[in-house]
């Protein structure tokens, strides 16, 4: 039964969404996490998860076991066909988490929904936000469900409902980013592999990088920018990709498992107050982790403002202190882009040659192992510390969530 009113309304039950919710569940905030789907995605998506994305995860003690289902990589090596240009490693992070994870997707929110239905919460599948109004203490939405359509009052609104956020929509945030979009081509494939399973295999080529990674299963997942991708990718179209942009060291694909196709313009919501603000290139593999990283910060906030007392100003410091998080991260994917498909000869030569001596440098490979792994970015998971708040009239400011209605 969906509750009518609630302090926050979750609408999306992706990785962010079940993040957020498990949050607020094991710090006893009252919530609901509505998703318009009746059952969870079950393909592969995002599969990289970050050293930092997992210091903050651990907040919901999911770590173990995403790690159990998944497998830990340690080496990031940039190459431009057989050659080595940059060897990252992550062993010396200053972390407790000196690796990347991989790990689809599919199993990431499982273990999320798990997590969540293990602290008592639930997801309420099959109910689609349709709309929302401003109200004085919050916010009116409008919610299709199986038996029709209904009103849920909620203090606060949180759009995790992804790319094309209706609540994004609904409280008329902007946004903004680059018009040309990019193309891309992804692929979870069984091969034989020159570099085994032992590290992320970064290709440069005039033509568009390819990334390279093992999964749990034993497959890899291909990730290349392409244009007019195939619909449904196969053996040959992975295997023409890879002779042409990644070892020349044989490497022969025999199946294809998940694959799709996918276009991604690069943009960052005007605001970030309670929104579904960032899209992103796959070839980072930041996406998802920036939107983990964004609802367990959002889910420390709302619990300050709701079960601690504190001024509903935290929320705007949620807002500015993830926003460069994100725009960080589009800046990064951009320049990486840039670099990876330099089609001059003879600029590329320099590229390789200026990048096999900054591989002498470890300084810089200590700058880049913590921009990938997300840890230069962890001043932007802690919110500033404030005090209870001033008065109970500032408290009952309305939340405003969403100022337009929706027509969809
Ligand atoms: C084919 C594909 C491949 C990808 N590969 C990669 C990758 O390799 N690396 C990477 O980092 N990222 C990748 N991504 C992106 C990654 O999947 C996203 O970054 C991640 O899913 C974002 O999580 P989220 O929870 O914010 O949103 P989503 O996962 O998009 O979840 C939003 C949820 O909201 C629900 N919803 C939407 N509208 C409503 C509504 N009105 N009411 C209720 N529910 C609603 C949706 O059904 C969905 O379940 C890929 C995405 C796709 C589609």
């Amino acid at each position: 039964m969906l509750p009518v009113q609630t302090d926050v309304l979750i609408v999306g039950a992706g990785p962010t969404g079940l993040a957020l919710a498990a949050v607020l569940r094991k710090a006893g905030v009252d919530h609901v996490l509505i998703e318009a789907r009746e059952d969870a995605q079950n393909t592969s998506r995002a599969a990289v998860v970050h050293a930092h994305t997992l210091e903050m995860l651990g907040g919901i003690d999911v770590v173990d076991e995403l790690e159990a289902r998944g497998i830990t990589l340690s080496h990031f090596t940039v190459r431009d066909r057989d050659q080595a240009l940059l060897d990252l490693s992550f062993d010396q992070l200053p972390s407790h988490f000196r690796h990347l994870l991989m790990v689809p997707q599919s199993t990431t929110e499982a273990v999320l929904e798990e997590r969540l239905t293990a602290l008592g919460g639930a997801v309420h599948r099959g109910v689609a936000a349709l709309g929302a109004v401003a109200q004085t203490d919050g916010a009116a939405v409008r919610v299709k469900t199986a038996a029709g359509e209904q009103i849920v009052q909620a203090r606060y609104v949180v759009g995790a409902d992804g790319m094309h956020s209706a609540v994004r929509e609904a409280a008329g945030i902007a946004f903004d980013g680059a018009d040309d979009a990019e193309s891309f081509i992804l692929a979870d494939v069984r091969m034989a592999w020159p570099y085994g399973a032992r590290e992320v295999s970064m290709f440069f080529s005039p033509a568009g990088p390819v990334v390279v990674a093992p999964l749990p299963d034993g497959s890899y997942r291909v990730v290349a920018t392409l244009e007019n991708a195939p619909a449904e990718p196969g053996v040959a179209d992975i295997q023409r990709l890879l002779d042409t942009r990644g070892p020349v060291a044989s490497c022969r694909v025999t199946e294809v498992g998940w694959a799709s196709r996918f276009r991604v313009h690069h943009r960052l919501a005007e605001t970030y107050r309670r929104d579904a603000a960032h899209v992103h290139s796959p070839a980072g593999g930041q996406g998802m982790n920036t939107g983990l990283v964004d609802a367990i910060v959002l889910g420390e906030a709302l619990t300050r403002v709701l079960r601690e007392g504190e001024p509903e100003t935290v929320l705007d410091d949620y807002a500015r202190t993830r926003r460069p998080a994100a725009a960080q991260v589009l800046a990064l994917a951009s320049r990486l882009t840039r670099v990876a498909t330099v089609r001059s000869v003879a600029v590329r030569r320099m590229r390789n040659l200026a990048l096999r001596v900054l591989n002498r440098l470890p300084a810089f490979k200590r700058m880049l192992a913590l921009g990938f792994s997300g840890i230069a970015r962890r001043r932007f998971s802690v919110l500033p510390k404030t005090g209870p708040a001033i008065n109970a009239r500032q408290q009952r400011r309305p939340a405003l969530v969403a100022e337009h209605r929706l027509a969809r």
